[in-house]
């Protein structure tokens, strides 16, 4: 196995588990507005930016309330919905296996950055309760002033691994989301794809176009990456 220059990280639903949190505060938004969201549509939001998510939301709530109502401003939904979401996110936990991948990274001597579409404040939130994070320095944010487009544009992924002086080619990207996803593999990055529960084997493909490494847990990648080394190491000895 070939070790990649460094490693790009997602965070929400690959290193700390936000997303259905994030879509339960999308929901409650929404509904308070008169429209549910389905399951597609919520996996549809994973992954983007929150301004992003709030424009697709604001268009489904005017296909739905058609000409008679007038659609909330982007100000008047995120008012509802930053509450909600704050008072969940605190409490998100790791996925499991996500403090071990960045051990694992760090015993390697990869470098590894943060390529997410949260903004800064949001993911200081999130992150305060999570010291392990704190292995990961170099972090791009959805808000970063150097960022032109949120994913599933590749720029994340290309300024993280910018940051890190390497090329994205060279970099292995972890993402959950399809938006993120496609924006790893159009940066180059060879993507490794961890994806939500509810999804059945077969709709990996309609969901995630191109990619072909699904991940089943980072415990399992984990277990799997240490064998692999081990068995290299025993080789070259
Ligand atoms: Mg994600």
């Amino acid at each position: 196995m070939e070790l990649p220059a460094a490693c790009l990280f997602d965070l929400d639903g690959l290193l700390l588990d936000t997303e259905p949190l994030h879509g339960q505060a999308w929901q409650q938004a929404a509904s308070h507005f008169g429209r549910a969201l389905s399951a597609s549509e919520l996996l549809s939001l994973r992954g983007r930016t929150r301004l992003d998510c709030a424009a697709q939301v604001r268009a489904w709530l005017a296909e739905t309330r058609g000409a008679s109502k007038a659609v909330p401003s982007t100000e008047e939904l995120l008012a509802v919905r930053q509450p909600i979401a704050e008072a969940l996110l605190v409490k998100a936990q790791p996925i499991p296996g996500a403090p071990e991948l960045l051990g694992w990274c760090e015993r390697q001597g990869l470098p590894m950055a943060l390529a997410t579409s949260s903004s800064r404040s949001a993911v200081a939130l999130k992150t305060a309760p999570h010291p392990w994070l704190q292995r990961i320095a170099v972090r791009v944010h959805g808000d970063d002033p150097d960022l032109r487009r949120g994913k599933p544009a590749p720029d994340v992924f290309l300024l993280a691994a910018q940051r890190l002086g390497v090329d994205a080619t060279a970099c292995w990207a972890f993402e959950d989301s399809p938006a993120g996803a496609q924006a790893a593999l159009e940066a180059g990055c060879r993507v490794h794809v961890l994806p939500p529960d509810h999804l059945r084997p077969e709709e990996l493909n309609q969901a995630y176009p191109g990619i072909h490494r699904f991940l089943s847990s980072l415990n399992r990648l984990v277990a799997h990456l240490e064998a692999e080394c081990s068995g290299r190491i025993s080789t070259a000895g």
